[in-house]
């Protein structure tokens, strides 16, 4: 998609704190963070969010699942982290190609 900001951070159109790529996935540090730290996994195909999932998608799906964790341990945070995934405009969503958000550190709040 020609404008959307994350599959031009992706290309390397605009910059951003990248600290992982491969072939199939791109994690950058979010411009705004909310926690200590705060990732954004994001997949280099143009997936506008949860709802435009297919099949052909799962093999993705599962190496973007199984990233975690070691991204988890590079930042430092064994003893816990939290992902989020927003859908649509009533689930929070503000930029729509898919990400998941990885946050970590002494100031996560309780959620609910
Ligand atoms: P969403 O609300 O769509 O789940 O999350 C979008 C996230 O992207 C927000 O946390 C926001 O701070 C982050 N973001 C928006 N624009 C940029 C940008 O240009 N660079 C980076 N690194 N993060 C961005
Ligand atoms: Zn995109």
């Amino acid at each position: 998609m020609s404008d959307c900001l994350f599959c031009k951070i992706a290309a390397g159109e605009i910059p951003a704190d990248k600290i992982y790529e491969d072939e199939r996935v791109v994690v950058f540090r979010d411009i705004n963070p909310k926690a200590e730290v705060h990732l954004l996994i994001v997949p280099r195909e143009h997936i506008a969010g949860l709802n435009e999932l297919e099949s052909g998608h799962d093999a993705l799906i599962a190496h973007i699942m199984r990233l975690i964790q070691p991204l988890a341990l590079d930042q430092g945070l064994e003893s816990g982290y939290r992902t989020i995934i927003n859908t649509g405009k009533d689930g929070g969503q503000e930029v729509f190609h898919l990400h998941i958000h990885l946050l970590g550190g002494r100031d996560l709040p309780g959620f609910g």
